[in-house]
């Protein structure tokens, strides 16, 4: 189950970290090269790279071509993928996916189980199943297996390894122990971890970014497939993703219009989610397409209308597309706002659906908001990876960064 901020104890042990995250940023690296990215000094990142390569969790692979004139042509370095792996399993509405990560973070397996999510105790048995077909399929033994990460759209506590709210399927409940059913249906003597889809996306930023291990970095999002746009986020502080007690993150359930008619998922009014949904933009769309004879929205019909026509037509200054993104924006803005205010970040990172809006939406964001902030140092950007590819990633992430905290990995 879930142990939450697991700390490598050794501190020499906490730079045997800092070379491996670099190394998954900068694929097969000199020394030369790890010591500038890290700081330290020639001799320390030598020491560090031998045990590594001594204990198999990195690997030499020949030499690389000489920087200097007439030099010698460097070792180069890189995780070894083998060393490890970790399960990713995501419980969605439209099936379940579990797939497998080696340690240089790529995907090496992938099956999905299309069952409709009834009870409670059927999605337990089902993913037992799963986790146990892709183990058998993917030809990864349980020995070389290093945790399972179970990605779940609702309130999560990854303290307790349970689900305390299932947002999608509120008739199984409160407070679900999944990590500790699921566990005693395999059983495998490894450890189990559940995580919410949104924040374990968000987590992914962690790869891309380079900066977000050093600084505060607010991600926040919609799930990009029409049918399942729930919204959810994560504040990562100097590397370490905030879990507290499973709410921290849930942007998607912040009040932003408490006049709002429509219910929430999670019986709330006005929530950014609900009111933010491309579920909602889009159906207003189709609804007063019409009343909008100029608009080039009406060029495709009624029925084809995607949200890619309204960004596009937005930013092309159609303003029926931008009427129609402009309660999304609106709401953006209040919760960008109050996320300043919350956590004063240096980056907010839109991902997800509306990360594909285009320069009129985030400009439109930028301006409004810095209109009253006047130390305009937070940036705000758009991270255009695949939501999916961003939960899995994520996911892997977190496994083996708890794996890897260990300090008999190292000694
Ligand atoms: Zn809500």
């Amino acid at each position: 189950m879930g142990k939450s901020g697991k700390k490598l104890k050794n501190i020499k042990y906490s730079n045997y970290k800092v070379v491996i995250d670099s190394l998954r940023h900068h694929e097969n690296q000199a020394i030369k090269e790890i010591v500038t990215d890290v700081g330290l000094s020639n001799t320390a990142i030598s020491k560090i790279i031998s045990n590594l390569t001594e204990k198999g969790i990195i690997k030499s692979i020949g030499k690389g071509t000489s920087t200097d004139e007439g030099g010698k042509r460097p070792m180069l370095f890189s995780i070894n993928p083998d060393f490890c792996f970790c399960l990713v399993v995501l419980i969605r509405l439209d099936g379940i996916y579990g797939c497998v990560f080696d340690l240089s973070m790529k995907q090496r397996y992938m099956a999905v189980e299309k069952i409709p999510l009834e009870s409670y105790d059927g999605c337990v048995s089902s993913t037992a199943g799963l986790i146990r077909q892709t183990l058998k399929d993917s030809g990864i033994s349980t020995g070389q297996l290093c945790g399972i990460m179970i990605g779940f759209p609702g309130l999560v506590s990854f303290e307790k390894g349970t689900v305390v709210y299932p947002i999608c399927s509120p008739q199984w409940g409160t407070d679900l122990h999944i990590c500790k059913d699921i566990q005693e249906q395999l059983p495998l003597d490894i450890p189990v971890f559940v995580e919410n889809s949104g924040r374990l996306a968000g987590y992914s930023e962690l790869l891309n970014w380079t900066e977000a291990r050093t600084e505060t970095v607010v991600c926040i999002g919609h799930d990009s497939r029409e049918e399942l746009s729930g919204a959810g986020g994560c504040v990562i502080v100097q590397g370490k993703l905030m879990q507290s007690k499973g709410n921290v993150g849930e942007f998607g359930h912040m009040t932003v219009d408490a006049n709002d008619k429509e219910q929430c998922r999670c019986g709330r009014y006005g929530c950014f989610e609900s009111t933010t949904s491309v579920q909602r933009m889009l159906s207003k769309g189709r609804e007063e397409m019409a009343l909008h004879p100029e608009s080039r929205l009406n060029d495709r019909g009624n029925e084809k209308l995607h949200p890619w026509h309204i960004f596009s037509a937005a930013n092309d200054g159609d303003s029926f597309a931008r009427e129609l993104l402009e309660p999304v924006i609106k709401n953006f803005v209040i919760v960008i706002n109050n996320i300043i205010l919350a956590y004063d970040p240096d980056r907010i990172s839109i991902f997800g659906a509306y990360s594909q809006a285009g320069s009129y939406f985030i400009s439109e964001i930028r301006e409004r908001v810095f209109r009253y902030f006047k130390n305009p140092e937070t940036k705000i950007e758009y991270n255009q990876m695949d939501y999916q590819e961003m939960e899995k990633q994520g996911a892997a992430l977190l496994v083996f960064n708890d794996y890897l905290a260990q300090d008999e990995i190292y000694s």
